[in-house]
């Protein structure tokens, strides 16, 4: 068979499950299955590096690194928009085009203004060439890197494409991919993400594109420049950019008058906060690619469209007070507590403030009246002072210096908005939060046992730190709050049954800064145990696949501290999984370590999962190409003619399914 041939194939089927997934939201593979022909793939291109390709969707999981991104003159300009805040300043708009174009009947395109970071991406022969963001209009970076790992654009086009064209669109994070990223970083005591729009435009600068890769960015298209294009009308436009594989989305619609942009307007207006991305706006563009070309340019934007912007839901309001929250990492969060007002259907009475830079760059002090904003956040945000209301008297906000909860002085690390407070054994909030943390769901799941009793538990000194837990009896609860018998009883129970919690999530439970979930799995699959974790240099720790430098230190930190080391210890006295306890398998042996097989063919007594299964259990490796590191090829009825023809030319052995099941026996 033809190896160029086999790979060009994976590639076009795996582009075409890519758009299914990405741009129709239809899959028709499993993600195992796609998967596995990925690898399949990725396994081909790594034996015959003369068909490497840039744009192979292997490329797509990133990993290159920019130092510096370059700056690219764009072949056609990118314009700002003109801003329109009411139907009389579009009838007004209406009206002045059509006196340059002597009262010709009008239809316009109107779409969701998207609010992400746009950028422009050039094709040529319907490949992806580069990709360009906005800059000052006239040049912008090269991210082509970063934005070959979104997966919504395709590397390579379908049907009739023009030879060269622009492609512009906006690189977006749909709320869900935004709040399950925040919620990751919660998890792991870092600070969340402020909103999706920063998000997105913050990710394309990114200097290693396999972080970019894991972003759940997307890309939503509006607009082709280029020369011949061959196309009339920018809806037309929208529409060839779908079928030569774009993501254009479905809400663009063709308007015959004014009357009708008003409706969609309309419609838009109040449905806007069910799409499942971020919109500030509608964009309504002239049609016609003739009239476009008569009306022109101002020196910023073009005359042929103008954006509507919707109205923010915004209130103005009173601070009464800032208060500081301290996380559980210590970190501080600044919060404005506000004279309660009505927005968007629900009370508000706090604000997030971010962090002191945000506090001083809007320059706000208490008993100022403030702008409430809510936009795609949960949290509604201040966003201005109203000067005009400032009492004279008024001083700066001065940001606090030692911790409101223990009053130990704040640290802030070069390079990182928030401060800290550095006293990680003494300080409540910190405490009872890591608490938390290791009873909560993903950790140590104990039931019987809620985020306000651990609090309780502290405060009456029953607990410090969370190996206390295990000590707890029912005689020493019982007089708590609320607190029942049957209550009391289930909470010590509950806690007794953690016991059984395998070592990876006792892992994650332990709240090392930077160990998530995912990270946990990695560390506990390869250490096996704490002590080996913990005796693991900061050089090992950095060759574990996926762990990066920070998770490292982060790691070698918590280790170095004689109280977590205590708690440990304490821990395993007790009885909690401090080590990986691998599922009791009779077939198991070591008999094929460090053997590499790859299977080929059909087998009588095996299935082929089975014998994969087989080769695994007893600790060989399982292949999907043959390569040079290649053991043996177990080999079954109808061995693929292009296996039989590598493992021949590389001398690799052919057994046959009895000769496996002798070297296992
Ligand atoms: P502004 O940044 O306010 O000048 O608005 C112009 C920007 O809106 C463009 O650079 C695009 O990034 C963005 N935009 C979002 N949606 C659209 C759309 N449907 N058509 C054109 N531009 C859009
Ligand atoms: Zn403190």
């Amino acid at each position: 068979m033809d190896i160029q041939k086999t790979i060009q194939d994976l590639r076009e089927e795996l582009n075409q499950h890519n758009h299914n997934y990405y741009v129709l939201d239809t899959p028709t593979i499993s993600d195992f299955e796609f998967d596995q022909k990925l690898k399949e793939l990725q396994e081909l291109e790594a034996l015959h590096p003369e068909f490497f390709d840039d744009n192979s969707p292997t490329q797509r999981v990133g990993g290159s690194i920019t130092k510096n991104f370059n700056t690219v003159v764009h072949d056609y300009r990118m314009y700002s928009l003109d801003n329109s805040y009411s139907k009389e300043d579009l009838i007004d708009w209406e009206n002045r085009i059509q006196k340059m174009l002597g009262n010709v009947p009008l239809q316009y395109t109107c779409e969701l203004k998207y609010d992400g970071a746009s950028i422009s991406i050039t094709y040529e022969n319907g490949r992806l060439q580069r990709a360009v963001t906005r800059g000052d209009g006239f040049q912008g970076d090269d991210v082509t890197t970063n934005i070959k790992t979104i997966k919504s654009i395709p590397l390579q086009l379908k049907g009739n494409y023009p030879e060269r064209f622009d492609i512009r669109g906006e690189i977006i994070l749909p709320f869900e991919g935004f709040e399950k990223m925040n919620q990751e970083l919660i998890e792991i005591g870092e600070t969340p993400y402020s909103n999706p729009r920063n998000t997105a435009s913050g990710s394309l600068k990114l200097q290693d594109s396999a972080l970019v890769a894991k972003r759940p960015l997307e890309c939503l298209l509006y607009f082709i420049v280029g020369a011949n294009l061959n196309i009339k009308t920018q809806f037309e436009g929208l529409e060839a950019a779908r079928k030569w594989g774009f993501k254009v989305p479905k809400e663009a619609k063709l308007m015959a008058s004014m009357e009708e942009v008003f409706d969609f307007i309309n419609y838009w207006d109040t449905h806007r906060h069910n799409l499942p991305y971020e919109t500030d706006g509608v964009v309504i563009k002239v049609n016609d690619f003739h009239q476009q070309d008569e009306l022109g340019y101002t020196a910023k934007s073009p005359r042929w469209a103008i954006a509507y912007k919707f109205k923010a839901e915004q209130v103005s309001t009173v601070l009464d007070s800032i208060s500081y929250q301290v996380g559980r990492t210590g970190s501080i969060t600044p919060v404005a507590n506000l004279k309660p007002v009505q927005l968007a259907g629900t009370i508000v009475k706090r604000a997030s403030l971010h962090n002191a830079d945000q506090i001083e760059k809007l320059d706000i002090r208490i008993g100022d009246t403030v702008f409430v904003e809510k936009g795609g956040e949960i949290i509604p945000k201040i966003i201005g002072v109203d000067f005009t209301k400032r009492n004279q008297h008024s001083q700066p906000t001065t940001y606090i210096t030692h911790c409101p909860e223990c009053n130990s002085e704040l640290i802030r690390i070069e390079g990182e908005a928030n401060h800290y407070c550095p006293n990680f054994y003494g300080c409540p909030p910190q405490i009872i939060g890591r608490i938390q943390h290791f009873i909560s769901r993903k950790a140590m799941d104990i039931e019987g046992l809620g985020g306000e009793t651990v609090a309780l538990l502290f405060h009456n000194h029953l607990v410090k730190d969370y190996s206390d837990l295990y000590e707890l009896t029912v005689k020493q609860i019982l007089p708590l709050e609320r607190m029942a018998q049957k209550s009391a009883e289930n909470l010590v129970n509950g806690v007794q049954k953690s016991k059984e919690v395998p070592f990876d999530r006792v892992l994650y439970a332990l709240g090392i800064r930077y160990v998530g979930e995912t990270v946990a799995k990695k560390l506990a699959k390869h250490y096996k145990t704490i002590e080996a974790l913990q005796n693991a240099s900061l050089m090992d720790l950095i060759l574990v696949d996926e762990i990066g430098e920070k998770i490292a230190q982060s790691v070698m930190e918590f280790f170095d501290n004689p109280e977590n080391v205590k708690v440990i210890a304490r821990l395993k006295q007790f009885g909690v999984q401090l080590e990986l306890v691998e599922k009791f398998n009779p077939n198991a042996t070591n008999k094929l370590e460090s053997k590499t097989f790859v299977v080929s063919g059909v087998f009588e007594k095996f299935s082929r999962d089975e014998l994969k299964k087989a080769i695994e259990d007893n600790g060989g490796k399982v292949g999907s190409t043959i390569s040079a590191k290649t053991d043996f090829v177990v080999a079954g009825d109808n061995m693929g003619p292009a296996k039989l023809e590598k493992a021949q030319q590389l001398k690799v052995p052919i057994i046959s399914e009895d000769d496996f099941l002798q070297m296992i026996n």
